[in-house]
């Protein structure tokens, strides 16, 4: 079984819920570990269509002295103190000085921008895109990615390709082709090297891709390289906590995963499931 989930959000960021309330759903749930890693406010110019940088960043000590209250108060399910990075070329002095602020438990990082595209906001671009379109998309997503592991910044590669979300079919297409492989084969070699964890995702459960992050070929390619894994919801909401996590652990099994990773303090701890 699961017991940790190591990726969610609240009400400081797009999120819907408190971190209390996150937490309790935890412990509804039998989780043993709760990881807060909200949203880093992102430099201007890295926009969403509803943007709540304001809104983060105004709450953000708030969210820091809440979670830090629940991890400090010895609750059956531990709640660790993180952020979600995100990694955005040309901005890495903004991003480490983010991510040295304070004394995060995990950081993950995130690849959400291509350019000063944030991806992910909507399907409206991607519905206009050729399978070529696509192609380049992919490419530059993981080029990214690498350099996002490169940067040794983070403890945790969030949803491996999350650049699939409004356009599965066509990510398969182009994830078949050995060059394709190569290059996320260097992204996960980077990681390994880099003593990182690879997050192991639901939150594609609930994208129009309807698959979990990482795909198949991807999973296969972690087992080989005996990569340490970390379980994450993504949860926005309480009820989104610890969600697919029967169907995570099966999926990761599958691939002759056996273990997976709480990160605390930046150290690594193993467990079973
Ligand atoms: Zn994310
Ligand atoms: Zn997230």
């Amino acid at each position: 079984m699961i017991l940790a989930d190591m990726h969610t959000h609240t009400r400081y960021s797009h999120g819907a819920s408190t971190p209390e309330d996150m937490y309790a759903a935890a412990v509804a749930r039998g989780l043993t570990c709760l990881a807060f890693t909200e949203h880093s406010p992102r430099p201007v110019g890295f926009d969403y269509t509803h943007e709540y940088r304001e809104h983060l960043t105004r709450h953000l000590p708030d969210y820091v002295r809440e979670v830090r209250a629940l991890r400090d108060g010895g609750g059956a399910c531990e709640a660790l103190l993180g952020m979600e990075m995100d990694w955005l070329d040309g901005q890495e002095d903004f991003t480490r000085a983010a991510c040295a602020a304070c004394d995060y438990d995990v950081l993950l990082g995130s690849v959400h921008f291509i350019g000063r595209w944030g991806f992910d906001d909507g399907d409206t671009p991607w519905k206009s895109f050729s399978q070529e379109e696509c192609d380049r998309q992919y490419q530059a997503y993981f080029e990214a990615w690498e350099r996002m592991i490169r940067s040794g910044l983070f403890h945790v590669a969030s949803h491996p390709d999350l650049v699939k979300i409004f356009s599965v079919e066509q990510f398969h297409v182009w994830l078949s082709r050995p060059e394709s492989m190569d290059l996320v084969r260097r992204g996960l070699t980077a990681l390994r090297d880099a003593g990182m964890c690879m997050e192991i995702s639901s939150a594609g459960l609930r994208k129009p891709c309807g698959e979990i992050y990482p795909a198949a070929p991807i999973m296969s390619m972690a087992a080989q390289l005996a990569l340490p894994i970390t379980f994450a919801s993504d949860a926005h909401c309480v009820n989104d906590v610890a969600h697919g996590f029967d169907r995570l652990a099966s999926y990761a099994r599958s691939f002759g995963f056996r273990e997976y990773t709480v990160v605390r303090r930046g150290h690594k701890i193993a467990m079973p499931f």
